[in-house]
C-alpha cells in the first residue's frame, strides 16, 4: 500500500540517518574498490527480496534483530521471508512492490537501501549483482590491470574470462 503523509515523514528522517551513516562508514573504510557502469535496465529484479546485511553485534543479538525485522514491516514494508546465517542477511519481500506492472508504489519515498542497490555492493571483494540488472561494477584500476594482463602474452580466452572475472569490463 502507498506511503501515507505521517509514513513519509518517519522515512525522510530515517532516510537522513541511513546516509549520515553510510558517509561514516565510507569514510572509515576508504574509497570502494569498484564503480558502477551501465544504467538501471528497470526490471525491478532488485526488489524480488530485498535484503539486508546485519551487524555482527547486531546478528548476535535477538533483541535487536527482532527490532530490525519490526522497524523494516512497520515502516519499510519489508516483510521478513528468510534469514541466512552465515552471511548475517536478512531477506525480505517487499509489500509496495507490484509483481504484475514490475513497479514501486512508493518509489519516493523508498528506503536507503532501495536507493544505494547496487551501490552499496561495491565495497565486497567480487560483487555480485543481481541477474538482468543493468548496471556492473569496474575494478577502478581496471584499464592499468587490462594492459597488464595483455601484455603477457596470453590466449585471448583467458585473457576475456580474467576480465570477466577481474571485473575489468
Ligand atoms: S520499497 Fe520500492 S524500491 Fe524498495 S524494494 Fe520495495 S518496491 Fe523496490
Amino acid at each position: 500500500m502507498r506511503d501515507g503523509p505521517l509514513l513519509r515523514v518517519v522515512k525522510r528522517a530515517a532516510l537522513a540517518v541511513y546516509r549520515a551513516n553510510r558517509s561514516l562508514a565510507r569514510l572509515r573504510r576508504g574509497r570502494a574498490p569498484y564503480v558502477l557502469a551501465g544504467a538501471c535496465a528497470r526490471t525491478g529484479g532488485c526488489c524480488e527480496a530485498p535484503a539486508i546485511r546485519v551487524l555482527p553485534l547486531a546478528w548476535r543479538l535477538p533483541t535487536m534483530r527482532a527490532w530490525i525485522v519490526g522497524w523494516n514491516r512497520l515502516v519499510n514494508g519489508l516483510a521478513l521471508q528468510a534469514e541466512i546465517p552465515r552471511e548475517r542477511l536478512l531477506v525480505f519481500r517487499c509489500t509496495h512492490f507490484d509483481r504484475t506492472k514490475r513497479h514501486c508504489d512508493s518509489y519516493d519515498s523508498r528506503p536507503g537501501i532501495c536507493r544505494d542497490y547496487p551501490g552499496g555492493l561495491l565495497e565486497q571483494p567480487l560483487p555480485q549483482l543481481i541477474p538482468g540488472c543493468g548496471f556492473r561494477p569496474v575494478a577502478r584500476n581496471a584499464l592499468a590491470l587490462r594492459a597488464e594482463i595483455e601484455r603477457r602474452g596470453l590466449a585471448p580466452e583467458v585473457i576475456e574470462r580474467l576480465s570477466k572475472d577481474l571485473r575489468l569490463q
